[in-house]
């Protein structure tokens, strides 16, 4: 996957060469593009915001600039030196990228939706500034990309950086070979519409608690199904919404009869 990223601060997204994501760039399994905004405008100050139309708090990110760069991304141009892109070794998208347009009036960034993105070749990340990006950007983008505006959750952040260091991240980390134990990925939280089972290590006594005793049974049965109904119990507690849109079919023949 090869990932661009937008921002009037690269830096912030310095820790995505960082941890898992950072290897997996070292890796070859993820090409990842940060790129400033700024190097698009033509302005000696560098502009890349103004006034609202219609008045009001705040300043509005100038279509120009972020029509220079996704032209540029789009086309290839921005590809790193040394990447197939840049050396001309590729024949090019054959579907449109996914631009990613971090927003709090977007849909919710959610586990289902980082499967989904997982699956694509190319991801475009916009991080919009002060009152976000002129819209018309967004509409004539999509002669270039699929747009997709994207919470990541119901507040507001000050830019979209951090948004897609949370993203990408979620993303990065299903992509093959990002994750050393690919099964760690089966019993998340949110794999399968659950929140995830208490864990434990050693030592199996601490500070006057106990490790449940079924996890030493060696009994791996037992442990599953304790597993399965601290599951259901955590996310009842924590989570009654994402129990009330559980769905039935989802459960398994173990837990028809166990509950
Ligand atoms: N005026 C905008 C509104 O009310 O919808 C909020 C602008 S916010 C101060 C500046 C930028 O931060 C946004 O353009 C977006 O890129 C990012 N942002 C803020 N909250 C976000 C959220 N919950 N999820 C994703 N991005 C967010």
């Amino acid at each position: 996957m090869r990932i661009d990223v937008v921002s009037i601060f690269p830096e912030y997204l310095a820790p995505l060469g960082l941890s898992l994501i950072g290897k997996a760039r070292q890796d070859g399994l993820l090409e990842l593009n940060v790129h400033d905004l700024r190097t698009f405008t033509t302005d000696k100050h560098r502009t890349v915001d103004d006034t609202p139309y219609g008045g009001g708090a705040g300043m509005v990110m100038k279509p120009e600039p972020w029509a220079q760069a996704l032209e540029s991304i789009a086309s290839g141009a921005c590809a790193e030196a040394g990447s197939p892109e840049a050396e001309g070794s590729s024949a090019g998208p054959t579907t449109k990228p996914v631009l990613i347009v971090p927003s709090p009036a977007g849909e919710r960034f959610t586990q289902a939706l980082a499967y989904e993105l997982a699956e694509e070749d190319r991801l475009v990340f916009a991080c919009g500034r002060y009152e976000g990006i002129d819209e018309r950007v967004m509409e004539w983008a999509a002669g270039h990309f699929t747009v997709r505006p994207v919470s990541l959750g119901d507040y507001v952040l000050n830019g979209g950086e951090v948004a897609v260091l949370a993203m990408v991240e979620a993303i990065g980390r299903l992509l093959p070979g990002v994750v050393g134990n690919p099964e760690s990925l089966v019993e998340e939280s949110h794999s399968d519409g659950l929140l995830e089972y208490p864990v434990y290590t050693k030592p199996s006594a601490w500070r006057d608690r106990d490790v449940p005793a079924v996890l030493l049974s060696g009994n791996h049965g037992k442990i599953a199904q304790w597993r399965r109904h601290e599951q259901f119990r955590r996310t009842a507690e924590r989570r009654p919404d994402l129990l009330a849109g559980f769905d039935a079919g989802r459960l398994t023949r173990a837990d028809r009869t166990a509950f």
